[in-house]
């Protein structure tokens, strides 16, 4: 009889769901303490006090000198709700937050002396790394605390800080050690961004042109109509294209049918095998805004030259982005980019998948690349930007 039931195969099935739903609030002066709205945030779902760990991006700080006596008197000035737990952690702003594992394991230290628990919140205040770290860091604590991030540049405003994916770099690669989680909240404060250098004012641009160049051709018209707007630093400009962009990339992650990307297809990352790859080989001198916009000029490029798009869209795309200031061309843009292309592929796994463009507003995949017209691209993308810096 024993040796029966051993024999047989059995198969048992799971299937289930979890649904993520998360706000992102738009404001200004958040820690002003007539703005509440992170104070109805942490005490909306709380039977106590609310407890909050708050990890600050070191090049914030520096910009904001005043910054940490705000969010100590905002917490003091609701104290009955909400409780800061500790000093406030500074970590260093930039790649080097993605670089260095140890701070994983000082945000860790802290929720483990704290008592953060899977009701009390880590508050990350900085731009996209400071924030895809201490996401991934709030993520493995108790398999997950709530995580409310506050961005303070415009690509962690419109595109980074408002998805699902953390992680850090390890192994000399981007993002090689991560996790998907939802934030519990994203608040957009537009007030940080007027003390961004115009590297990372511009940097964010780039990924509103990529969105909108694979989805939304009105997109691409509007921010065309205000380019100078958007060059000479108009925040209401920003602003509207910060809510733009940050609207079409929930749109997709929504309704694109994988969120987690478990498919080999990563549509929101047109231009990215390139920048990637670039940002390492640069050693991150170039900020992941300004790769892109080189990886955007390099795919748009090949678009063109395997006769996908017209040459009257490419050259609005080139000039758009040169008129913003992008450098379209980095002297690391070689043959050792196209490595990009097999490390691109092993981060989703699966089947190459690269996004092009046969129109603007319009993105197809394909699943193979052809090298020689990549080195091609290149080179256009090496002439075209030599030109345009001559005139
Ligand atoms: P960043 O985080 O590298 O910040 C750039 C610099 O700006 C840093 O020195 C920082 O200290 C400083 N800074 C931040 N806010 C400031 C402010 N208000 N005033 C003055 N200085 C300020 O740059 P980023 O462009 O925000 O983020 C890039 C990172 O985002 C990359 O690591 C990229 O891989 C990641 N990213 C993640 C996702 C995702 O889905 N998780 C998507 C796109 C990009």
């Amino acid at each position: 009889m024993k040796k029966e039931i051993m024999k047989k195969e059995r198969t048992l099935e799971q299937k289930f769901q979890v649904n993520f739903q998360f706000k992102v609030l738009f404001t200004h002066n958040i820690f002003d303490v007539e703005n509440t709205i992170l104070q109805k945030l942490l005490s909306e779902n709380a039977l106590n006090k609310s407890k909050a760990l708050v990890v600050v991006d070191s090049g914030v700080k520096q910009a904001h000198p005043t910054l940490f006596q705000a969010v100590q008197d905002y917490f003091k000035h609701y104290g009955k709700s909400i409780a800061l737990q500790g000093e406030i952690l500074e970590i260093p702003g930039g790649e080097v937050a993605k670089n260095d594992e140890t701070l994983i394991k000082s945000i860790l230290n802290k929720v483990n002396q704290f008592g953060i628990d899977r009701h009390s919140y880590v508050i990350a205040i900085g731009g996209g790394a400071v924030l895809d770290a201490v996401g991934f860091a709030a993520a493995i604590a108790h398999r997950g605390v709530r995580h409310i991030r506050i961005p303070t540049t415009v690509l962690s405003q419109n595109d980074s800080g408002i998805g699902v994916k953390n992680g850090i770099n390890t192994y000399g690669k981007k993002n090689f050690t991560g996790c998907f989680a939802s934030p519990y909240a994203v608040i957009n404060d537009s007030t940080f961004l007027s003390t961004l250098d115009d590297r990372d004012w511009r940097a964010g641009i780039a990924e509103a042109i990529k969105v909108a160049l694979i989805k939304d051709a009105d997109f691409f018209e509007w921010i065309e109509t205000m380019v100078d707007a958007l060059a000479n630093r108009d925040v209401e400009a920003m602003d509207e294209l910060i809510y733009r962009c940050a609207d079409l990339h929930m749109q997709h992650i929504r309704s694109s049918g994988d969120a987690f990307e478990q498919g080999s297809s990563r549509p929101l990352d047109f231009g990215h095998w390139a920048a990637h790859k670039l940002e390492q080989l640069s050693s991150f001198s170039l900020r992941h805004g300004e790769a892109v916009a080189i990886g955007i000029a390099l795919d748009s490029t090949y678009s063109q030259l395997k006769g996908h798009l017209d040459q009257s869209s490419l050259s609005r795309i080139m000039s758009l982005m040169i008129k913003l200031g992008f450098d379209l061309y980095h002297p690391q843009l070689s043959e050792q980019v196209i490595q990009g292309l097999e490390e691109f592929r092993e981060h989703l796994g699966g089947q190459l998948t690269i996004m092009l463009l046969d129109g603007i507003g319009h993105g197809f995949e394909v699943h193979e690349m052809d090298k020689e017209m990549v080195l091609e691209a290149m080179n256009y993308a090496k002439q075209y930007s030599a030109q345009k810096l001559e005139v």
